[in-house]
């Protein structure tokens, strides 16, 4: 069985919503199919979450009110039937009025994760609905019936397996199983998410618990790029990608994929694949386990990232130094991207900055403490193995107008990243993408 993703904009009008659904039919065969909330509404229930944070209902009930009349608009034009027409009708006022119960409560992030579970919950509804009217054989199972995190805010994995598998085992026969991304519970059994984004890391979780034969990530665009296509101009779809080469796209910035989403894939061996809802016969990007040799396939962006330097003569490199260091870091469960030691220094950047003070007054007892804030984490991926000569000094030779404030480079066969200010982003993506790309796509070989 393959499990299919769609995203905001997959499923953003009932035009879309219908094309998908015509998609998922064609073969007549059974699978999964994870989907987002219809663009714009998670969006928009943060806006409301927003209000009601600011004890402002007013704010928040104007916000329901106009998203309840696009939703009206949209199921209008999704069913050709009053009997589906108005049993959908009648489910999304009900999620309305649930919506505006919240302004009447003390408001909490527990409150607020509920109101953004929402957006998942209407539009697999309004799709499912959709599906019956045509008369397939369509089922919804609740992703907070199967997706669940444990005490880290990790997805836990057995749970996951466990109670996917029986879900689909509670309803044989059926042709399109539906569910939400992105929703699920924590240890607790609150109602959660799994971060912005998060729809594909449900798809990946799905498809790694039931060893799925392929996992599928339609979304707007031709598959993964060489770069980052809302930055540089003339970037290309990458054909084939290894696991690694994904995992580490995503992590530094590459938005089509939910950082950590390729982990569960690449632990079961389940294929990703990555198309086009726009364009179902572009063949998109392939992500599995083969490692082409001698191509470096594409580069990343990560912002909001913070530097920080530690200047100690005394100590640094003496034993024991690194681990106090790392030690404070882990004290403010704050974890490290990337990492450049010298004699005398050590610079490590943070995307968190929750706990920015109180690191850095701890590391001020260990030496000099530097803060550089608005900066970028530039990430070149392929193959970047010892053994692939001159790569890694085509990357830096591409960098050379640009201010860099580190590199690491060797800490996996994958990669070269560079720590740049956010305001030299563009800059150094466009010289990167101009470098190590050639119009066809393909990296030019060091002569
Ligand atoms: P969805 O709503 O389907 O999950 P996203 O907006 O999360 O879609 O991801 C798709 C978007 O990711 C694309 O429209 C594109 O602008 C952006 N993107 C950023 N980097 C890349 C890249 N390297 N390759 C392809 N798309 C990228
Ligand atoms: N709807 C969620 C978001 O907008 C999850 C997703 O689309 O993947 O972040
Ligand atoms: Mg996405």
């Amino acid at each position: 069985m393959k499990v299919l993703k769609f995203g905001g904009t997959s499923v953003g009008s009932a035009q879309r919503m219908q094309d998908v659904c015509k998609l998922i039919t064609s073969d007549g065969k059974a699978k999964v199919v994870v989907l987002s909330a219809m663009s714009g509404t998670t969006n928009t229930l943060v806006e409301i979450a927003d209000y009601l944070y600011k004890k402002n209902p007013e704010g928040a009930n104007y916000v329901i009110d106009r998203l309840e009349q696009t939703y009206m608009g949209h199921i209008d034009q999704l069913y050709t039937t009053d009997e589906w027409r108005q049993q959908t009708e009648s489910f999304l006022h009900e999620e309305f009025n649930y919506l505006r119960s919240f302004t009447k409560m003390l408001f909490t992030s527990f409150e607020e994760k509920v109101i953004l579970a929402q957006g998942e919950i209407m539009s697999t509804n309004m799709v499912t609905n959709y599906l019956k009217e045509q008369g397939v054989k369509a089922v919804l199972l609740s992703a907070l019936d199967m997706i669940r995190t444990d005490k880290n805010a990790e997805p836990d994995f057995n749970y996951i397996r466990e109670k996917t598998i029986a879900q689909l085992e509670e309803h044989p026969g059926e042709e399109i199983y539906i569910t939400q991304g992105f929703i699920c519970r924590n240890a607790y059994g609150e109602i959660d998410n799994l971060l912005r984004g998060g729809s594909d890391y449900t798809a990946c979780l799905i498809g790694a618990a039931i060893k799925a034969e392929e996992i599928q990530i339609w979304t707007d665009i031709d598959g993964m790029h060489n770069n980052d296509p809302r930055v540089v101009e003339g970037t290309e779809p990458v054909r084939q990608l290894y696991f690694e080469e994904a995992a580490e796209l995503a992590y530094f910035g590459a938005k089509i994929l939910h950082p950590t989403c390729i982990q569960p894939a690449k632990f079961a061996g389940v294929p990703v694949r990555l198309l086009n809802t726009m364009d179902p016969e572009a063949p998109g990007t392939i992500i599995n386990n083969r490692m082409h040799r001698g191509t470096i396939k594409a580069v990343a962006a990560k912002d909001n990232i913070i530097c920080i330097g530690i200047q100690s003569s005394r100590m640094l490199l003496a034993h024991g130094f690194l681990r106090k260091v790392f030690e404070i870091f882990e004290t403010y469960k704050t974890s490290i991207d990337m990492i450049a030691t010298s004699e005398v220094g050590v610079s490590v950047t943070i995307d968190k900055r929750v706990h920015l003070n109180e690191i850095t007054a701890e590391l001020k007892k260990y030496g000099t403490v530097t803060v550089d804030d608005n900066m970028c984490i530039i990430c070149v991926v392929g193959d970047l193995s010892a053994q692939n000569v001159g790569f890694e000094s085509q990357a830096t030779e591409a960098m050379r107008q640009i201010p860099v404030r580190m590199i690491s480079y060797g800490g996996s066969a994958h990669n070269i990243s560079f720590v740049v200010s956010e305001s030299d982003k563009k800059r150094a993506l466009q010289a990167l993408q101009e470098c190590l790309f050639s119009y066809d796509g393909h990296v030019h070989r060091p002569s």
